[in-house]
């Protein structure tokens, strides 16, 4: 699904030099590199506040630990994600209350958290999935209206722009805070496991870094009750080194979308990624809906032709065995259930070469033009 090894050999000699300088100093935890790597961040997010952590998931963790909430409230969550969004709202004891899609973003609907709202609502938690985003204007003035937070998992759309009435801004600052991974694999990832959360909101902020720190901001004081959750140097290094390049790689993946775009044009049971004037898809998955065509069997033939292409997700969390003790699988998520059966997410990285997609859309063609629905 991409290709990690080429994208290094681009950049071998100066991820390096940098891990090389990290070794000669042994400043591994806390070092310079990681406050570069913050103040780096800040600025390319126009965003008063990073907060690097270990990794997505305590990202999210960190971001709900801030807020002092009571066991029992309620935090709305698409049902259609990465486990880790809504697996951290149980584990810290809140209640995960799953809501439904928009069928062209694969992102949570507005209409669906109004429906859901009740007087133990706290949190909004939208999911810009595959680098799609999530109706902010609308979810920024629902929670307005009633009081709520709004914690952006940003980890699949990092470097994306919104359009709100005072301008673009990225996505991920929209919120009250956002979070994201650089899980090797995601749009900025490093070599191993990293995180951040990002505030405009000064408070939250220095909460934040105590949280992380066993939840001290003097030594051996704790005044919270904290986690230790660190980026390390080794990680902060090779992320400044990918920040430089982000825009960059999201062209590449942008280039490889608009291919596809134009392969999948002449076929109507199959729908290809939306996308709209207020937002900019930055494509870290390339996903189709398909209708009427057999995914899974195209998923297989693929797959013996070398290629490969990926369900996310084959099973959404309202049905995951985790949370039958919420009772959320009697939750009914139609649009959910339905694109969970369709969806089906293509090969899209920063190294693509023409012959690589040439083949990747010659197989799909040959088994559309053999199997037919
Ligand atoms: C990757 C991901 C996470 C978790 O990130 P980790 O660094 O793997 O813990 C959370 N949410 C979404 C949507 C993700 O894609």
């Amino acid at each position: 699904m991409v290709d990690l090894v080429s994208q290094y050999q681009n950049i071998k000699p100066e991820v390096d030099q940098a891990i090389s300088e990290i070794l000669e100093s042994a400043q591994f935890i806390n070092g310079p590199a990681v406050k570069q790597f913050q103040s780096d961040l800040e600025s390319y997010l126009n965003v008063k506040h990073v907060i690097p952590c270990a990794n997505g998931t305590d990202a999210l963790q960190i971001a709900l630990m801030a807020l002092d909430l009571k066991p029992g409230d309620e935090i709305i969550t698409p049902s259609f994600t990465f486990i880790a969004t809504t697996e951290v709202i149980a584990l810290l004891g809140l209640k995960p209350v799953f809501v439904d899609v928009d069928k062209d973003t694969f992102c949570i609907d507005p209409d669906s958290i109004r429906n859901a709202i009740t007087d133990k609502t706290k949190v909004i938690v939208p999911v810009h999935l595959y680098g799609q985003v999530a109706n902010m204007k609308e979810i920024m003035s629902i929670a307005d209206e009633h009081g709520l937070y709004v914690i952006e998992d940003n980890a699949q759309a990092i470097g994306s722009n919104y359009h709100m009435d005072k301008g673009d801004v990225k996505t991920g600052t929209i919120g009250h805070m956002g979070c994201t991974s650089f899980f090797p694999s995601k749009n900025l990832g490093c070599y191993g496991d990293g995180g951040a959360i990002f505030t405009n909101d000064d408070d939250l902020a220095g909460k934040m870094r105590m949280i992380v720190n066993h939840g001290q901001s003097k030594r051996y004081y704790h005044d919270l009750v904290g986690c230790n959750s660190r980026l390390d140097s080794i990680q902060a290094a090779v992320l400044s080194i990918k920040l430089r390049k982000l825009d960059e790689y999201i062209d590449a993946r942008r280039k490889v979308a608009d291919h596809y775009d134009r392969f999948f044009a002449k076929w109507d049971n199959i729908q290809t990624p939306h996308r709209d004037d207020v937002s900019k898809h930055v494509f870290h998955q390339y996903t189709l809906i398909l209708d009427g065509i057999d995914r899974d069997a195209l998923n297989q033939f693929l797959a013996d032709r070398d290629v490969p292409s990926m369900i996310y997700y084959p099973v959404p969390a309202h049905k995951q065995k985790m949370f039958e003790s919420f009772g959320s699988d009697q939750t009914e998520l139609p649009i959910t259930d339905w694109l969970t059966e369709r969806v089906l997410s293509l090969p899209i990285h920063t190294e693509m070469e023409p012959d690589q997609l040439d083949y990747i859309c010659s197989s799909i063609e040959e088994f559309l033009n053999t199997n037919k629905a």
